[in-house]
């Protein structure tokens, strides 16, 4: 029997007798980043990277969780377990087992670019690697981070010069953090909607050193910043928080925003491709990193990135989760 496989609740490691991101509740949860998708409350017990905790705690209320640095590792019922940087968001782990020389890699979800915040993906030599597949389609390559940043600032500040407030939709773990620097290295004042604002505080509580926002209040309807952009969930509602008088500009971030027809589709002013997952070269160049002998793939367009690997001599197979379905519009997938 192999060290992993796919149970009703998800990925289950029986000598061990835990889950890794299960789909519902379970007794022993290893948790690789706080993403909704993959962090469902109601088990007895959770693990995760340091950094993933009071993120799952703000998110789950009261749970029993336990968390290791990257790289440290611990045995469960004789099974080796640790969490390595995935590069997604902070926090972000894949996870590895090993057990009588089996090795097993849980990707979760990743990105091999730095972002200049979480701590850089590292690829993890493994005999089984289970990777995401979100934008695994070859129309999917980033531009580097610091032209898309410029190109969000010159569009604020395009914006500003109309006498519009520049909206940027962000998802609150990830995106919201990364992209502060885009405007705080300009100086350009940040407002944070409150249903970001608590993410953000509780990394700083954690420690991490992130750049000066300010938390977006009703009072901004009367005194607001002019020279400010305002970084908001999708699809929030801002009329509490901005003067009457001033129109919005909204764009969105996210990998998706590659494809033009998304942009229209979700009614925004403006999108910036910018995605905290692996894109194609990223994808190709990570299974080829782990070494494995077995492929699984998920998470995303599995079907055509399965098949591509197999073309090229990979010993690859769809693994069918619950996961799927329309990963564009999937919360915080982007
Ligand atoms: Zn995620
Ligand atoms: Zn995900």
């Amino acid at each position: 029997m192999p060290l992993l496989q796919l149970s009703p609740q998800g990925l289950y490691c029986a000598v061990g007798d835990f889950f890794i991101d299960p789909w519902g509740p379970v007794n022993k949860a290893l948790i690789t980043h706080a993403h909704s998708d993959h962090a469902r409350g109601g088990s007895q017990h959770y693990m995760c990277q340091d950094l993933t905790k009071p993120i799952l705690q703000l998110r789950l209320g009261k749970i029993a969780v336990d968390s290791l640095p990257y790289g440290k590792p611990v045995w469960h019922n004789g099974v080796k377990i640790s969490f390595h940087p995935a590069g997604h968001v902070l926090g972000s782990a894949q996870i590895r087992l090993e057990y009588q020389g089996e090795t097993w890699v849980v990707s979760g979800d990743y990105k091999t670019a730095a972002d200049g915040l979480s701590t850089p993906f590292e690829p993890v030599a493994c005999q089984h690697f289970i990777t995401e597949s979100t934008f695994g389609l070859p129309i999917y390559q980033w531009a580097p981070q610091a032209e898309v940043f410029s190109q969000m600032r010159n569009w604020a500040l395009a914006q500003q010069s109309k006498d519009r407030i520049p909206v940027f939709e962000a998802y609150g773990l990830g995106k919201a953090q990364r992209i502060l620097p885009a405007f705080a290295q300009a100086q350009i004042p940040i407002y944070l909607h409150p249903r970001i604002w608590h993410t953000h505080q509780a990394f700083l509580e954690a420690g991490v050193d992130l750049p000066t926002v300010l938390p977006l209040t009703a009072a901004h309807a009367k005194a607001f910043l002019p020279e400010a952009v305002v970084i908001a969930p999708p699809g929030s509602s801002l009329q509490a928080y901005l003067p009457k008088n001033k129109t919005v500009s909204t764009a969105m971030c996210s990998g998706w925003m590659t494809v033009n027809a998304q942009r229209k589709q979700q009614d925004k002013d403006a999108g910036f491709a910018l995605s905290d997952h692996a894109d194609w070269p990223g994808l190709l160049s990570a299974v080829k990193a782990t070494g494995a002998e077995n492929i699984y793939v998920t998470h995303g367009f599995q079907t055509i990135f399965t098949r591509y690997l197999n073309e090229q001599g990979w010993r690859a197979q769809e693994l069918k989760t619950a996961f799927q379905g329309d990963a564009a519009t999937e919360e915080e997938s982007a």
